[in-house]
Protein backbone atom coordinates (compact mmCIF):
# COMPACT_ATOMS: atom_id res chain seq x y z
CA UNK A 1 0.00 0.00 0.00
CA UNK A 2 0.95 3.39 -0.97
CA UNK A 3 2.21 5.28 2.86
CA UNK A 4 1.11 8.74 1.40
CA UNK A 5 -2.37 7.23 1.39
CA UNK A 6 -4.70 10.32 1.25
CA UNK A 7 -4.25 12.43 -1.94
CA UNK A 8 -3.51 9.11 -4.43
CA UNK A 9 -6.86 7.44 -2.39
CA UNK A 10 -9.32 10.31 -3.58
CA UNK A 11 -7.50 10.41 -6.93
CA UNK A 12 -7.86 6.61 -7.60
CA UNK A 13 -11.49 6.93 -6.27
CA UNK A 14 -12.11 9.38 -8.89
CA UNK A 15 -11.42 7.24 -11.70
CA UNK A 16 -13.55 4.61 -13.90
CA UNK A 17 -10.28 2.42 -14.41
CA UNK A 18 -7.93 3.30 -11.44
CA UNK A 19 -4.62 1.46 -11.07
CA UNK A 20 -2.20 0.81 -8.07
CA UNK A 21 -0.01 3.42 -7.93
CA UNK A 22 2.89 1.02 -7.12
CA UNK A 23 1.87 -1.65 -9.69
CA UNK A 24 3.00 -0.16 -13.34
CA UNK A 25 6.88 -0.47 -13.86
CA UNK A 26 8.58 3.00 -14.55
CA UNK A 27 9.42 3.03 -17.93
CA UNK A 28 11.75 0.70 -19.48
CA UNK A 29 15.05 2.93 -20.13
CA UNK A 30 15.67 0.61 -23.49
CA UNK A 31 12.35 1.85 -25.15
CA UNK A 32 13.61 3.06 -28.80
CA UNK A 33 13.73 6.87 -28.68
CA UNK A 34 10.42 8.35 -30.23
CA UNK A 35 10.33 9.64 -33.56
CA UNK A 36 6.83 10.13 -33.85
CA UNK A 37 5.20 13.27 -32.58
CA UNK A 38 3.53 12.77 -29.16
CA UNK A 39 0.02 11.78 -29.38
CA UNK A 40 -0.95 13.96 -26.25
CA UNK A 41 0.96 16.40 -23.95
CA UNK A 42 0.53 16.88 -20.67
CA UNK A 43 1.43 19.98 -19.36
CA UNK A 44 1.58 20.46 -15.33
CA UNK A 45 2.20 23.60 -13.40
CA UNK A 46 3.06 22.80 -9.83
CA UNK A 47 1.57 26.47 -8.67
CA UNK A 48 4.57 28.07 -6.17
CA UNK A 49 6.92 24.94 -6.92
CA UNK A 50 9.82 27.00 -6.68
CA UNK A 51 13.79 25.81 -8.14
CA UNK A 52 14.75 26.05 -4.66
CA UNK A 53 12.24 23.32 -3.54
CA UNK A 54 12.92 21.15 -6.25
CA UNK A 55 16.63 21.20 -5.56
CA UNK A 56 15.92 20.35 -2.00
CA UNK A 57 13.83 18.23 -2.13
CA UNK A 58 14.64 16.28 -5.43
CA UNK A 59 16.62 13.11 -4.35
CA UNK A 60 13.48 12.25 -2.50
CA UNK A 61 10.94 11.66 -5.29
CA UNK A 62 10.41 7.86 -5.76
CA UNK A 63 6.96 9.19 -7.86
CA UNK A 64 5.53 11.20 -10.74
CA UNK A 65 8.30 13.75 -9.86
CA UNK A 66 11.42 10.81 -9.84
CA UNK A 67 10.17 9.42 -13.11
CA UNK A 68 10.16 13.20 -14.65
CA UNK A 69 13.78 13.41 -14.00
CA UNK A 70 14.59 10.37 -16.29
CA UNK A 71 13.59 12.92 -18.96
CA UNK A 72 14.98 16.34 -19.96
CA UNK A 73 15.97 18.40 -16.73
CA UNK A 74 16.41 22.01 -16.43
CA UNK A 75 16.60 23.12 -12.94
CA UNK A 76 17.24 26.92 -13.51
CA UNK A 77 14.08 27.63 -15.33
CA UNK A 78 12.99 31.14 -15.12
CA UNK A 79 9.73 32.90 -14.94
CA UNK A 80 11.90 35.41 -15.79
CA UNK A 81 9.47 38.83 -15.19
CA UNK A 82 9.45 41.08 -12.12
CA UNK A 83 5.65 40.24 -11.60
CA UNK A 84 6.18 37.05 -10.05
CA UNK A 85 2.35 36.16 -9.74
CA UNK A 86 -0.07 33.24 -10.89
CA UNK A 87 -1.83 34.64 -13.39
CA UNK A 88 1.50 36.17 -15.05
CA UNK A 89 3.24 33.21 -14.65
CA UNK A 90 0.62 30.76 -15.96
CA UNK A 91 0.69 33.41 -19.27
CA UNK A 92 4.40 32.35 -20.04
CA UNK A 93 4.00 29.27 -19.88
CA UNK A 94 2.17 28.16 -23.21
CA UNK A 95 2.31 31.21 -25.01
CA UNK A 96 5.94 31.29 -25.40
CA UNK A 97 5.43 35.37 -24.68
CA UNK A 98 6.30 37.33 -21.28
CA UNK A 99 4.04 38.92 -19.62
CA UNK A 100 4.86 41.91 -21.16
CA UNK A 101 3.05 40.77 -24.30
CA UNK A 102 0.67 38.26 -22.82
CA UNK A 103 -0.69 41.51 -21.25
CA UNK A 104 -1.33 39.81 -18.10
CA UNK A 105 0.83 41.69 -16.06
CA UNK A 106 -0.38 40.86 -12.44
CA UNK A 107 -3.04 38.35 -10.54
CA UNK A 108 -4.98 42.14 -10.48
CA UNK A 109 -3.87 45.53 -11.53
CA UNK A 110 -5.56 49.05 -10.76
CA UNK A 111 -7.55 50.63 -13.76
CA UNK A 112 -8.67 53.87 -12.78
CA UNK A 113 -11.26 54.02 -15.64
CA UNK A 114 -13.90 50.81 -14.47
CA UNK A 115 -17.10 52.02 -12.54
CA UNK A 116 -16.83 49.66 -9.84
CA UNK A 117 -15.37 51.63 -6.41
CA UNK A 118 -12.09 49.66 -5.76
CA UNK A 119 -10.51 50.06 -9.32
CA UNK A 120 -9.19 46.95 -9.67
CA UNK A 121 -9.53 44.21 -12.29
CA UNK A 122 -8.94 40.64 -11.98
CA UNK A 123 -6.64 38.99 -14.62
CA UNK A 124 -9.46 36.39 -15.62
CA UNK A 125 -12.49 37.90 -15.22
CA UNK A 126 -14.80 40.20 -17.80
CA UNK A 127 -15.27 43.29 -15.47
CA UNK A 128 -17.65 44.78 -18.43
CA UNK A 129 -20.17 42.15 -17.40
CA UNK A 130 -23.24 44.12 -15.71
CA UNK A 131 -23.28 43.82 -11.55
CA UNK A 132 -19.94 42.18 -11.72
CA UNK A 133 -17.16 43.55 -8.58
CA UNK A 134 -13.47 42.59 -7.93
CA UNK A 135 -15.19 39.83 -5.23
CA UNK A 136 -17.85 38.46 -7.48
CA UNK A 137 -16.62 38.24 -11.19
CA UNK A 138 -17.57 36.49 -13.79
CA UNK A 139 -14.02 34.28 -15.20
CA UNK A 140 -13.03 35.13 -18.81
CA UNK A 141 -9.92 34.53 -21.15
CA UNK A 142 -10.39 38.87 -22.61
CA UNK A 143 -7.50 39.73 -21.29
CA UNK A 144 -5.19 36.91 -22.41
CA UNK A 145 -3.69 38.95 -25.65
CA UNK A 146 -2.16 35.96 -27.41
CA UNK A 147 -2.83 32.50 -28.45
CA UNK A 148 -1.80 29.39 -26.41
CA UNK A 149 -0.10 26.54 -27.85
CA UNK A 150 -3.62 24.88 -27.43
CA UNK A 151 -5.29 27.29 -29.73
CA UNK A 152 -2.43 27.21 -32.12
CA UNK A 153 -3.04 23.37 -32.66
CA UNK A 154 -6.58 23.96 -32.92
CA UNK A 155 -6.36 26.61 -35.05
CA UNK A 156 -3.89 24.22 -37.48
CA UNK A 157 -5.97 20.98 -36.98
CA UNK A 158 -9.08 21.33 -35.64
CA UNK A 159 -9.62 18.00 -35.02
CA UNK A 160 -7.11 18.81 -31.45
CA UNK A 161 -8.69 18.71 -28.30
CA UNK A 162 -7.93 21.15 -25.79
CA UNK A 163 -8.53 20.88 -22.27
CA UNK A 164 -7.14 22.76 -19.26
CA UNK A 165 -8.13 21.85 -15.43
CA UNK A 166 -6.83 23.61 -12.30
CA UNK A 167 -7.68 24.66 -8.73
CA UNK A 168 -7.59 27.96 -9.64
CA UNK A 169 -9.64 29.59 -12.76
CA UNK A 170 -6.61 31.63 -13.95
CA UNK A 171 -4.49 29.07 -14.10
CA UNK A 172 -6.82 27.11 -15.82
CA UNK A 173 -7.41 30.11 -18.62
CA UNK A 174 -3.91 31.14 -19.09
CA UNK A 175 -2.79 28.03 -20.06
CA UNK A 176 -6.36 26.99 -21.98
CA UNK A 177 -6.70 30.19 -23.88
CA UNK A 178 -9.78 31.15 -26.07
CA UNK A 179 -10.86 28.37 -27.64
CA UNK A 180 -10.97 25.20 -25.01
CA UNK A 181 -13.15 21.64 -25.74
CA UNK A 182 -12.87 21.88 -21.60
CA UNK A 183 -11.98 24.07 -19.02
CA UNK A 184 -12.73 23.15 -15.41
CA UNK A 185 -11.55 25.28 -12.12
CA UNK A 186 -12.79 24.87 -8.65
CA UNK A 187 -14.38 27.87 -6.86
CA UNK A 188 -14.33 26.68 -3.51
CA UNK A 189 -17.02 23.93 -3.87
CA UNK A 190 -16.88 22.57 -6.63
CA UNK A 191 -15.18 21.77 -10.09
CA UNK A 192 -17.18 24.43 -12.45
CA UNK A 193 -16.53 25.80 -16.37
CA UNK A 194 -17.91 29.20 -18.30
CA UNK A 195 -21.62 29.18 -18.13
CA UNK A 196 -24.07 27.26 -20.42
CA UNK A 197 -20.91 24.51 -20.85
CA UNK A 198 -22.64 20.92 -20.17
CA UNK A 199 -20.95 19.14 -17.18
CA UNK A 200 -19.70 15.63 -17.89
CA UNK A 201 -19.43 12.69 -16.27
CA UNK A 202 -16.31 12.55 -14.96
CA UNK A 203 -17.02 16.16 -13.60
CA UNK A 204 -20.18 15.21 -11.79
CA UNK A 205 -18.64 12.22 -10.71
CA UNK A 206 -15.48 14.37 -8.95
CA UNK A 207 -17.25 16.75 -7.47
CA UNK A 208 -19.25 13.73 -5.81
CA UNK A 209 -16.37 12.48 -4.57
CA UNK A 210 -14.70 15.89 -3.97
CA UNK A 211 -17.62 16.91 -1.70
CA UNK A 212 -17.50 13.33 0.01
CA UNK A 213 -14.00 13.87 1.03
CA UNK A 214 -14.84 17.67 2.20
CA UNK A 215 -17.31 16.69 4.45
CA UNK A 216 -15.42 14.08 6.35
CA UNK A 217 -12.99 14.36 9.06
CA UNK A 218 -9.27 13.88 7.98
CA UNK A 219 -6.52 13.25 10.64
CA UNK A 220 -3.32 13.74 10.91
CA UNK A 221 -1.83 12.71 7.88
CA UNK A 222 1.85 10.46 8.55
CA UNK A 223 5.13 12.50 8.29
CA UNK A 224 7.62 10.93 6.17
CA UNK A 225 11.03 10.02 7.62
CA UNK A 226 12.71 13.23 5.48
CA UNK A 227 10.08 15.57 6.39
CA UNK A 228 10.99 15.21 10.73
CA UNK A 229 13.76 17.50 10.56
CA UNK A 230 11.06 20.07 9.59
CA UNK A 231 8.63 19.25 11.88
CA UNK A 232 8.66 21.95 14.60
CA UNK A 233 6.64 25.18 15.35
CA UNK A 234 8.04 28.23 14.59
CA UNK A 235 5.82 31.74 16.46
CA UNK A 236 4.47 34.24 13.73
CA UNK A 237 3.37 36.04 16.55
CA UNK A 238 -0.16 36.57 18.48
CA UNK A 239 0.02 33.20 19.40
CA UNK A 240 -0.26 31.33 16.06
CA UNK A 241 2.61 28.87 15.03
CA UNK A 242 3.06 27.17 11.31
CA UNK A 243 5.64 24.54 10.76
CA UNK A 244 4.16 21.25 12.60
CA UNK A 245 0.63 20.99 11.04
CA UNK A 246 -0.04 17.62 9.43
CA UNK A 247 -3.11 18.52 7.52
CA UNK A 248 -5.96 17.47 9.94
CA UNK A 249 -8.89 18.99 9.78
CA UNK A 250 -12.72 19.01 10.59
CA UNK A 251 -15.82 17.94 9.02
CA UNK A 252 -16.79 20.59 6.38
CA UNK A 253 -13.79 22.60 6.73
CA UNK A 254 -13.48 23.26 2.71
CA UNK A 255 -10.65 25.91 2.85
CA UNK A 256 -8.33 23.83 5.10
CA UNK A 257 -9.12 21.14 1.97
CA UNK A 258 -7.66 23.22 -0.32
CA UNK A 259 -4.52 23.89 1.52
CA UNK A 260 -4.09 20.26 1.71
CA UNK A 261 -2.46 17.69 -0.47
CA UNK A 262 -5.82 15.57 -1.15
CA UNK A 263 -6.94 19.05 -3.39
CA UNK A 264 -4.35 18.29 -5.82
CA UNK A 265 -5.32 14.76 -6.02
CA UNK A 266 -8.92 15.92 -6.68
CA UNK A 267 -7.31 18.40 -9.71
CA UNK A 268 -5.29 14.99 -11.16
CA UNK A 269 -7.86 13.08 -10.70
CA UNK A 270 -10.32 14.97 -12.39
CA UNK A 271 -7.61 15.43 -15.26
CA UNK A 272 -6.54 11.75 -15.16
CA UNK A 273 -10.86 11.38 -15.38
CA UNK A 274 -11.17 13.75 -18.47
CA UNK A 275 -8.32 11.89 -20.47
CA UNK A 276 -10.21 8.28 -19.82
CA UNK A 277 -13.63 9.84 -20.72
CA UNK A 278 -12.47 11.77 -23.52
CA UNK A 279 -10.20 9.63 -24.91
CA UNK A 280 -7.37 11.71 -25.35
CA UNK A 281 -4.70 11.27 -27.91
CA UNK A 282 -6.20 8.45 -29.52
CA UNK A 283 -7.86 10.47 -32.24
CA UNK A 284 -6.24 12.07 -35.65
CA UNK A 285 -3.76 14.17 -34.12
CA UNK A 286 -1.86 15.49 -30.81
CA UNK A 287 -4.70 16.23 -28.44
CA UNK A 288 -3.01 18.58 -25.03
CA UNK A 289 -4.01 18.49 -21.67
CA UNK A 290 -2.97 21.71 -18.82
CA UNK A 291 -2.98 20.76 -15.35
CA UNK A 292 -3.25 23.16 -12.71
CA UNK A 293 -2.04 21.40 -9.69
CA UNK A 294 -2.59 25.01 -6.78
CA UNK A 295 -2.25 23.36 -3.76
CA UNK A 296 1.11 23.51 -3.29
CA UNK A 297 0.98 27.41 -3.69
CA UNK A 298 -2.04 27.39 -0.58
CA UNK A 299 -0.08 25.54 1.43
CA UNK A 300 3.29 27.38 0.90
CA UNK A 301 1.32 30.73 1.60
CA UNK A 302 -0.55 28.94 4.83
CA UNK A 303 2.23 27.49 6.47
CA UNK A 304 5.35 28.70 4.69
CA UNK A 305 7.97 26.69 2.42
CA UNK A 306 10.05 24.70 4.89
CA UNK A 307 8.01 23.37 7.85
CA UNK A 308 6.58 20.05 7.87
CA UNK A 309 3.63 20.72 5.63
CA UNK A 310 5.34 21.49 2.37
CA UNK A 311 7.25 18.49 2.89
CA UNK A 312 4.69 16.47 3.19
CA UNK A 313 2.94 17.86 0.60
CA UNK A 314 5.52 17.60 -2.01
CA UNK A 315 5.72 13.61 -1.03
CA UNK A 316 2.35 13.35 -1.32
CA UNK A 317 2.68 15.18 -4.60
CA UNK A 318 4.80 12.80 -6.15
CA UNK A 319 3.05 10.29 -5.56
CA UNK A 320 -0.19 11.66 -7.01
CA UNK A 321 1.66 12.38 -9.88
CA UNK A 322 3.16 9.31 -9.82
CA UNK A 323 -0.48 7.83 -9.75
CA UNK A 324 -1.28 10.30 -12.87
CA UNK A 325 1.29 8.81 -15.18
CA UNK A 326 0.50 5.25 -14.33
CA UNK A 327 -2.99 5.74 -15.51
CA UNK A 328 -1.73 7.86 -18.69
CA UNK A 329 -0.05 4.73 -18.95
CA UNK A 330 -2.42 2.09 -18.99
CA UNK A 331 -4.13 4.15 -21.76
CA UNK A 332 -1.35 2.95 -24.41
CA UNK A 333 -1.18 6.61 -25.20
CA UNK A 334 2.61 7.83 -26.64
CA UNK A 335 2.26 10.95 -24.15
CA UNK A 336 5.09 13.52 -23.34
CA UNK A 337 4.60 15.53 -19.63
CA UNK A 338 5.99 18.75 -19.06
CA UNK A 339 6.06 19.76 -15.95
CA UNK A 340 6.83 23.68 -13.95
CA UNK A 341 5.52 26.98 -12.23
CA UNK A 342 4.18 29.73 -12.48
CA UNK A 343 6.12 31.41 -10.06
CA UNK A 344 8.72 30.03 -6.55
CA UNK A 345 8.22 31.32 -3.04
CA UNK A 346 9.89 32.54 -0.03
CA UNK A 347 9.50 31.06 3.58
CA UNK A 348 8.24 33.26 6.21
CA UNK A 349 10.64 35.38 8.03
CA UNK A 350 10.55 33.97 11.45
CA UNK A 351 12.11 31.10 10.32
CA UNK A 352 14.42 32.22 7.56
CA UNK A 353 16.22 34.49 10.46
CA UNK A 354 16.78 31.36 12.34
CA UNK A 355 18.69 29.50 9.21
CA UNK A 356 21.09 31.88 8.48
CA UNK A 357 19.10 34.65 6.54
CA UNK A 358 18.98 37.20 9.47
CA UNK A 359 17.40 40.39 6.60
CA UNK A 360 14.58 38.50 6.13
CA UNK A 361 11.45 40.57 7.60
CA UNK A 362 8.21 41.88 7.13
CA UNK A 363 7.11 45.08 5.23
CA UNK A 364 6.31 47.91 7.36
CA UNK A 365 2.81 49.23 6.60
CA UNK A 366 3.85 52.55 5.96
CA UNK A 367 4.61 52.16 2.85
CA UNK A 368 1.09 51.16 1.68
CA UNK A 369 0.09 53.52 -1.40
CA UNK A 370 -3.02 55.04 0.52
CA UNK A 371 -1.28 55.71 3.08
CA UNK A 372 2.02 57.57 1.17
CA UNK A 373 -0.85 59.08 -0.70
CA UNK A 374 -2.51 60.76 1.97
CA UNK A 375 0.76 62.42 3.18
CA UNK A 376 1.36 63.47 0.10
CA UNK A 377 -1.99 65.12 -0.48
CA UNK A 378 -1.11 67.04 3.26
CA UNK A 379 2.06 68.54 1.53
CA UNK A 380 0.44 69.51 -1.79
CA UNK A 381 -2.69 70.34 -0.46
CA UNK A 382 -4.58 67.76 -2.42
CA UNK A 383 -8.14 66.53 -1.58
CA UNK A 384 -8.64 63.51 -3.31
CA UNK A 385 -6.89 60.33 -3.28
CA UNK A 386 -3.37 60.54 -5.56
CA UNK A 387 -1.99 56.98 -5.03
CA UNK A 388 -3.88 53.61 -5.40
CA UNK A 389 -2.38 50.12 -6.07
CA UNK A 390 -0.33 47.98 -3.68
CA UNK A 391 3.01 46.80 -2.48
CA UNK A 392 2.77 43.02 -3.13
CA UNK A 393 2.78 43.37 -6.57
CA UNK A 394 4.31 46.85 -6.98
CA UNK A 395 2.09 48.59 -9.29
CA UNK A 396 1.24 52.22 -8.01
CA UNK A 397 -0.78 54.23 -10.17
CA UNK A 398 -1.42 58.37 -9.83
CA UNK A 399 -4.89 59.65 -9.68
CA UNK A 400 -6.16 60.50 -13.36
CA UNK A 401 -7.87 63.90 -12.50
CA UNK A 402 -4.91 65.63 -11.56
CA UNK A 403 -3.24 68.45 -13.81
CA UNK A 404 -0.21 67.74 -15.26
CA UNK A 405 2.26 69.65 -13.08
CA UNK A 406 0.22 68.25 -10.02
CA UNK A 407 0.90 64.98 -11.16
CA UNK A 408 4.08 65.44 -11.77
CA UNK A 409 4.80 66.28 -8.25
CA UNK A 410 2.73 63.83 -7.07
CA UNK A 411 4.95 61.91 -8.89
CA UNK A 412 8.13 63.06 -7.75
CA UNK A 413 7.03 63.23 -4.39
CA UNK A 414 5.86 59.28 -4.18
CA UNK A 415 9.40 58.85 -5.81
CA UNK A 416 11.44 60.48 -2.85
CA UNK A 417 9.24 58.98 -0.28
CA UNK A 418 9.76 55.00 -1.39
CA UNK A 419 13.26 55.82 -2.56
CA UNK A 420 14.48 56.66 1.18
CA UNK A 421 12.16 53.73 2.36
CA UNK A 422 14.70 51.11 3.99
CA UNK A 423 13.05 48.48 2.77
CA UNK A 424 13.12 49.64 -0.69
CA UNK A 425 15.21 48.00 -3.53
CA UNK A 426 14.13 49.81 -6.55
CA UNK A 427 11.78 52.32 -7.79
CA UNK A 428 10.84 52.65 -11.50
CA UNK A 429 8.29 55.20 -13.15
CA UNK A 430 6.46 54.50 -16.49
CA UNK A 431 9.02 56.45 -18.63
CA UNK A 432 12.01 54.96 -17.47
CA UNK A 433 10.35 51.36 -18.29
CA UNK A 434 8.77 52.56 -21.63
CA UNK A 435 12.93 53.56 -22.29
CA UNK A 436 14.62 50.40 -21.28
CA UNK A 437 15.81 48.57 -24.34
CA UNK A 438 13.82 44.66 -24.41
CA UNK A 439 15.81 42.20 -21.32
CA UNK A 440 18.60 39.64 -23.58
CA UNK A 441 20.97 36.84 -22.45
CA UNK A 442 20.20 34.43 -19.92
CA UNK A 443 17.50 35.86 -16.92
CA UNK A 444 19.81 34.90 -14.14
CA UNK A 445 21.43 37.93 -15.78
CA UNK A 446 19.12 40.28 -16.02
CA UNK A 447 19.34 43.47 -14.19
CA UNK A 448 16.31 44.98 -12.49
CA UNK A 449 14.66 46.94 -15.10
CA UNK A 450 14.62 44.12 -18.18
CA UNK A 451 13.07 41.95 -15.10
CA UNK A 452 10.68 44.89 -14.56
CA UNK A 453 10.46 45.34 -18.33
CA UNK A 454 9.07 41.64 -18.91
CA UNK A 455 6.31 42.33 -16.93
CA UNK A 456 5.53 45.69 -17.75
CA UNK A 457 2.31 46.70 -20.24
CA UNK A 458 1.74 50.50 -20.57
CA UNK A 459 -1.84 51.11 -19.98
CA UNK A 460 -2.40 48.25 -17.56
CA UNK A 461 1.18 48.55 -15.47
CA UNK A 462 1.29 51.20 -12.74
CA UNK A 463 2.93 54.45 -13.39
CA UNK A 464 4.99 53.57 -10.69
CA UNK A 465 7.04 50.34 -9.81
CA UNK A 466 8.23 49.86 -6.24
CA UNK A 467 10.47 46.59 -5.24
CA UNK A 468 11.09 45.59 -1.78
CA UNK A 469 14.46 44.26 -0.83
CA UNK A 470 14.87 40.79 -0.70
CA UNK A 471 13.09 38.71 1.34
CA UNK A 472 10.81 41.33 3.06
CA UNK A 473 7.94 39.57 2.84
CA UNK A 474 4.71 42.13 1.63
CA UNK A 475 2.35 40.46 4.43
CA UNK A 476 2.67 42.61 7.38
CA UNK A 477 0.77 41.23 10.06
CA UNK A 478 1.09 36.67 9.67
CA UNK A 479 -1.29 36.50 12.37
CA UNK A 480 -4.36 36.25 10.52
CA UNK A 481 -4.85 34.91 7.02
CA UNK A 482 -1.49 34.14 4.78
CA UNK A 483 2.15 34.15 6.78
CA UNK A 484 4.44 33.94 3.23
CA UNK A 485 4.23 34.61 -0.33
CA UNK A 486 6.09 35.10 -3.57
CA UNK A 487 5.48 38.10 -6.69
CA UNK A 488 9.57 39.46 -5.94
CA UNK A 489 11.98 40.14 -8.51
CA UNK A 490 14.36 37.82 -6.75
CA UNK A 491 15.42 34.58 -8.02
CA UNK A 492 13.70 32.84 -5.25
CA UNK A 493 10.30 34.13 -7.15
CA UNK A 494 11.54 33.32 -10.54
CA UNK A 495 13.92 30.46 -10.68
CA UNK A 496 11.17 26.81 -11.00
CA UNK A 497 11.95 23.70 -12.51
CA UNK A 498 11.23 22.69 -16.09
CA UNK A 499 10.95 18.88 -16.87
CA UNK A 500 10.31 17.17 -19.81
CA UNK A 501 9.58 13.33 -19.65
CA UNK A 502 8.52 11.24 -22.40
CA UNK A 503 8.94 7.14 -22.78
CA UNK A 504 12.18 6.37 -24.33
CA UNK A 505 13.55 9.92 -24.21
CA UNK A 506 17.40 9.96 -23.29
CA UNK A 507 17.28 11.73 -20.27
CA UNK A 508 19.91 14.73 -19.68
CA UNK A 509 20.56 17.91 -17.53
CA UNK A 510 21.21 20.92 -18.48
CA UNK A 511 22.20 23.51 -15.86
CA UNK A 512 21.78 26.37 -17.97
CA UNK A 513 19.22 29.23 -17.31
CA UNK A 514 16.16 29.34 -19.78
CA UNK A 515 12.41 30.09 -19.35
CA UNK A 516 9.55 29.35 -19.34
CA UNK A 517 8.73 30.77 -22.45
CA UNK A 518 10.87 28.06 -24.02
CA UNK A 519 8.52 25.71 -23.13
CA UNK A 520 5.61 26.74 -26.13
CA UNK A 521 8.39 26.31 -29.15
CA UNK A 522 9.54 23.43 -27.93
CA UNK A 523 6.36 21.90 -27.67
CA UNK A 524 5.31 23.04 -30.92
CA UNK A 525 8.59 21.71 -32.83
CA UNK A 526 7.86 18.15 -31.67
CA UNK A 527 4.34 17.99 -33.33
CA UNK A 528 5.98 19.82 -36.10
CA UNK A 529 3.77 23.25 -36.00
CA UNK A 530 4.91 26.11 -37.53
CA UNK A 531 4.47 29.57 -35.38
CA UNK A 532 2.92 32.16 -37.12
CA UNK A 533 1.80 35.70 -35.82
CA UNK A 534 4.16 38.52 -33.76
CA UNK A 535 7.64 37.02 -33.16
CA UNK A 536 7.53 34.89 -29.62
CA UNK A 537 9.77 35.48 -26.91
CA UNK A 538 10.80 31.96 -26.15
CA UNK A 539 13.15 29.65 -28.25
CA UNK A 540 12.94 26.14 -28.83
CA UNK A 541 14.89 23.74 -26.64
CA UNK A 542 16.89 21.18 -28.61
CA UNK A 543 15.46 17.77 -27.07
CA UNK A 544 17.56 16.35 -29.65
CA UNK A 545 18.14 13.00 -27.68
CA UNK A 546 14.56 13.01 -27.75
CA UNK A 547 13.49 13.33 -31.07
CA UNK A 548 13.09 17.03 -31.05
CA UNK A 549 15.41 18.72 -33.21
CA UNK A 550 15.29 23.03 -33.00
CA UNK A 551 16.06 24.49 -36.59
ZN1 LIG B 1 0.79 30.83 -8.22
Amino acid sequence: MNRYASATALALALLSAPVRADTAPPAPPTAPAPTTPPKLIVVISVDQFSADLFGEYRTSFTGGLARLQQGGVFPSGYQSHAATETCPGHSTILTGFRPEHTGIIANNWTDLSVARADKQVYCSEDETVPGSTSSNYTVSDKHLLVPTLGERMKAAIPATRVVSVAGKDRAAVMMGGHNVDELWWWNGKAFVSYAGRATPAVVARANAATAAKIAAPQAALEVPEICKPHDHATSVGGGKTVGDGHFERAAGNAAAFRASPAFDGAIIALAAGLVQDMKLGTGPTTDIIDVGASATDYIGHTYGTEGAEMCIQLQQLDATLGSFFNVLDATGVDYEVVLTADHGGNDIPEREVTAGLPDAQRVKVDLAPSLVGKQIMTKLGITTPVLFGDIPNGDIYIARDLAPTQRKAVQDAAVAYYKAAPQVAEVFTAAQLQAAPAPKGPPEKWSMIERARASYKAGRSGDLLVFLKPRVTPIPDPTRGYVATHGSPYDYDRRVPILFWRKGMTGFEHPGGIETVDIMPTLARQISLRLTGPKIDGKCLDLSKAGAVCR
